[in-house]
């Protein structure tokens, strides 16, 4: 058996987790990226429920639904320039027309023209009956009521006829989409006020560690801020779900129990930071095998070794390291992309790369896939990368001075000065 099997859904996530010797490739001391993904996405049920929103308020949201136009877009054929229409076949003996009437976008009033006539009309102009061809204003000279041109568009030019654009009864968006701006656009132009999105998720989420203290509080030697609360917090809300935010919780087993039991009635995902190793107090493990179904894995990847993930109760369960720069490459490289499947998106795309030349030398042993923290700059009009200095997993400055990840894959080593290498660019999570 190996990893294909759970994507047929013939190992469990129980049976994985009482027995992880039931899979062959299954290593849970050495887990590669991808395996951890695909186990993940495989294990992931997407929500189900659905609410109806107004347009304006459905920015982010996704849809439930495959939208179905109930219109031809364009409704009616119109002129797509500024100029003059005619029937092409008046053409035969002439290339001067009268011209007796106009049409401006939003005009409804005139429905026929005569043969042998043409009409000004203005773009966006329903195109009346009798016109099948458009000439640019550009084109011909217009005087005294006439135009004469001396080279004749084709027939049926600059024309937009009904339904060019979207046909009645199209599937014009599929379920499972995320809705930006050019989406909202475009159910606009179909009629729609309303529509139906999957609910949002409902996302509980703390922090673990007796070490850690809230902001705006005075902090001893020993003690440390706690910050992944404000990441996690934030790469939450751009995916636009619902935050059950429950701060820092202290390594003591019975209340990270109590909390673990409670939030996995009210939300749909969990997530911590911290306690996830094998440490004293990293209690997670012992909690998580009486409460829920959970696999502990040290991904082969820097930063962000220890993870877990698993169920409890119906509610996902992700457990971030908890040194901050391993927190954010695990959310962003793993719990990401899960959400966006239980948010009930279908988009499979993987985070893209691009191919940059890497000014500065790196070490790298082979192994693990490693995140380095880059800085993507512009040198003479080339784009090129190059670390933003230390990269230890709990140097958070390091984070910040970074707009992309410089990925290096499992197989690779040391990089050299002017190497190709693949970047992630960080604004492309979202
Ligand atoms: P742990 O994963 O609990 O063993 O923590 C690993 C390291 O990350 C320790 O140095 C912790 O102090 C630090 N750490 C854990 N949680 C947080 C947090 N919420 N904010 C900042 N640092 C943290
Ligand atoms: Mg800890």
């Amino acid at each position: 058996m190996n990893l294909n099997t759970i994507m047929t859904k013939k190992i469990t996530l129980r049976n994985l987790s009482k027995e992880p010797g039931c899979l062959a490739e299954y290593d849970p001391n050495s887990m590669s990226i991808d395996s951890a993904k695909k186990m993940i996405d495989s294990f992931i049920e997407p929500i189900k429920k659905t609410e109806s929103v107004k347009l304006i308020n459905s920015i982010n949201r996704i849809l439930a639904v495959d939208l179905i136009s109930p219109i031809n877009v364009p409704n009616y054929d119109n002129s797509a320039m500024d100029g003059f229409g005619f029937k092409f076949s008046s053409l035969k003996n002439t290339k001067t027309l009268n011209v007796k009437n106009k049409v401006l976008a939003g005009n409804l009033k005139i429905n026929h023209i005569k043969d042998d006539e043409a009409i000004k009309i203005m773009t966006g102009g329903k195109i009346p009956n009798g016109v099948d061809t458009v000439i640019p204003i550009e084109l011909v000279n217009y005087k005294n009521n006439q135009i004469t041109f001396t080279e004749a568009p084709k027939v049926g030019s600059n024309i937009r006829k009904a339904g060019e654009d979207i046909r009645k009864k199209d599937i014009v968006l599929k379920k499972g989409t995320l809705i930006y701006p050019s989406q909202l656009g475009l159910i606009a132009s179909l009629g729609f006020s309303k529509i139906k999105v999957f609910k949002k998720l409902k996302v509980g989420f703390f922090s673990t560690g007796d070490e850690i203290v809230q902001v705006g509080k005075k902090i001893k030697s020993g003690q440390v801020y706690d910050s992944n609360h404000f990441t996690i917090h934030s790469m939450l809300s751009r995916l636009n779900v619902e935050c059950l935010d429950l701060e820092v919780i202290p390594d003591n087993k019975k209340i990270i129990k109590n909390t673990l039991k409670k939030l996995s009635n009210q939300a749909d995902v969990i997530i911590t930071s911290g306690g996830v190793s094998v440490g004293e107090a990293d209690y997670m493990k012992e909690v998580l095998k009486e409460i829920g179904e959970v696999l502990f894995w040290k991904l082969a990847i820097k930063p962000g070794r220890p993870m877990a993930f698993g169920k409890i109760k119906n509610t996902d369960f992700f457990g971030l390291p908890g040194n901050p720069v391993s927190a954010m490459v695990t959310f962003y490289q793993i719990v990401q992309s899960a959400l966006k499947i239980k948010m009930g998106s279908n988009l499979k795309q993987k985070i893209p790369t691009l191919k940059v030349e890497c000014s500065e030398s790196i070490f790298k042993k082979p192994g693990r896939t490693e995140f380095v923290r880059g800085i993507l700059y512009e040198s003479d009009g080339v784009w090129k990368v190059k670390t933003t200095g230390k990269q230890g997993s709990g140097i958070l400055s390091s984070m910040s001075k970074a707009n992309c990840f410089i990925v290096l894959t499992s197989n690779k080593r040391n990089v050299k000065p002017g190497e190709i290498v693949d970047v992630q660019l960080m604004e492309s999570f979202v």
